[in-house]
């Protein structure tokens, strides 16, 4: 009875001929189809060892499936949330993506001098248009605002001390905590004020001869309500001036504009932070800013210098791609209009007439669900709890999490937002061109 059931089983070279497992090569490649049917036949001969019944076909499918679905692939996402950090932050520009396959795919003058024919700076370039564009002396890019920090610490924090305020002492997400870092850092952790309130006197007093830093950090993940008392910029700025030590600040999400004019609440610009006497701003580029994942350095000439420095840089540092994608966002940020080819922009400026007429057109495609008015959130660490008005397309399902996990399961896989028992598509999330392929998702999953 065994033996029958192992001659039964199929050679492994039957099993990738068989056009459904074949189906799955262009995902996951024929090495990976090949090892993912070896296993399932493994397993096979072990049950029939153990008498136990197996289901080869049904069980190799689901094995490929899985493998599909764990591959690196787009998703349409329909949460509202537009700076999703678990589904890539920001999607990029036509211009940043053309700039990355033609720098990419050859050899450019990353670090050459065409004038002077030796070596040149990678981030020369780049950093005069980003100083150019957040007003600020002088800029540097590193792979990430994590980076950034890293950098700003060790640099200038190291076996010194950093004055940080309580309110302000974050873990700014996958587990990267200011604490952890200055530690590592050798320097020093100062903390002042309490969980609710900072003051210039509590920083006076925090002042000593070992201190070199001043650190704030943007609540980007949380906020502070009530009792709540913050330190002012220009004054700490001044304070810093008089005794010597560098005023730095993690804006993370760093606007570059007044976001009021998308509705959004007032956040304080880049700009503005340099300004008031912040030294250094960190700020990320997949945020706000709507580019490629790298942090961003900006301030004084004098700072950045010790920066550009210090060895750390060598191993923080971006690639070409990430240079070319990240300037031709730039280029687009250098006027109102070429914004609005930064997909970001071009979603927080959707009008809701316009984010209705697609949704009902999907509705229509459908024939199921309705309309709603809602609230789309910035999101990644962005403007903490900040949303804007919105339009979604809502489905009742008496269940809705096997619902949920159908969409994500779909071609493409799609990501919806759960709302008080009802499913919620929301629009502003979704980019444009593939408002059919969402129609395809939700009607193969109902
Ligand atoms: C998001 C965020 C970071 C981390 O930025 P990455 O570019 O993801 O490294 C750091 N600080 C603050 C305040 C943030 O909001």
């Amino acid at each position: 009875m065994n033996e029958n059931a192992m001659r039964g089983l199929p050679a492994v070279h039957r099993l990738l001929s068989d056009p459904t497992v074949a189906g799955f090569e262009p995902s996951l490649g024929h090495e990976a189809v090949k090892a993912i049917a070896q296993g399932a036949l493994e397993r096979a001969r072990a049950a029939i060892l153990a008498g136990q019944h197996f289901d080869l076909e049904r069980t190799l499918l689901a094995d490929l499936e899985n493998a599909a679905a764990a591959q690196l692939q787009p998703v349409v996402n329909a949460t509202g949330i537009l700076v999703h950090t678990n589904l890539g932050r920001a999607p990029l520009a036509r211009a940043a993506l053309d700039a990355a396959a033609r720098i990419g795919a050859g050899y450019s003058n990353l670090e050459f001098d065409l004038g002077e024919g030796q070596r040149g700076s990678r981030y020369e370039r780049v950093g005069a248009r980003l100083a150019r564009l957040f007003g600020a002396q002088d800029a540097l890019v590193v792979n990430n605002c994590a980076a950034a920090v890293l950098l700003l610490l060790d640099t200038f924090a190291r076996n010194r001390e950093c004055i940080v305020a309580r309110s302000e002492l974050v873990e700014i997400g996958g587990g990267f905590r200011v604490p952890d870092v200055l530690e590592r850092s050798g320097a020093r952790l100062v903390e002042i004020g309490t969980t609710n309130k900072a003051r210039l006197a509590d920083v006076e007093r925090a002042l000593s001869p070992r201190t070199s830093l001043l650190l704030r950090t943007h609540r980007s993940n949380f906020s502070l309500a009530g009792f709540v008392e913050d330190l002012d910029s220009r004054e700490l700025a001044a304070l810093a001036q008089r005794s010597g030590v560098l005023l730095v600040e993690d804006l993370g999400s760093g606007a570059l504009l007044d976001m009021t004019a998308f509705g959004l609440p007032r956040e304080r610009t880049v700009a503005e932070a340099l300004a008031e006497g912040v030294a250094v701003v960190a700020i990320s580029g997949d945020k706000l800013f709507g580019g490629p994942q790298c942090g961003m350095l900006l301030g004084s000439t004098l700072a950045l210098g010790r920066m550009r420095g210090n060895p750390l840089l060598r191993a923080l540092r971006v690639d070409k791609t990430t240079l070319a994608m990240l300037d031709a966002t730039a280029r687009l940020h250098e006027s109102d209009a070429t914004r609005l080819e930064i997909p970001l922009y071009a979603m927080l400026s959707a009008s809701i007439d316009e984010l209705r007429r697609r949704g009902e057109a999907i509705v229509a495609r459908i024939g199921q669900g309705r309309i709603v008015a809602t609230r789309a959130a910035v999101g990644g660490g962005a403007l903490p709890g900040a949303t804007m008005d919105s339009v979604a397309i809502a489905i009742e399902e008496s269940d809705a999490d096997p619902f949920a996990r159908r969409l994500r399961q779909a071609r493409p896989p799609t990501i919806a937002r759960i709302e008080e028992g009802r499913v919620l598509f929301d629009l502003r999330s979704v980019l444009p061109d593939e408002d059919a392929a969402l129609a395809d998702a939700i009607a193969a999953s109902l």
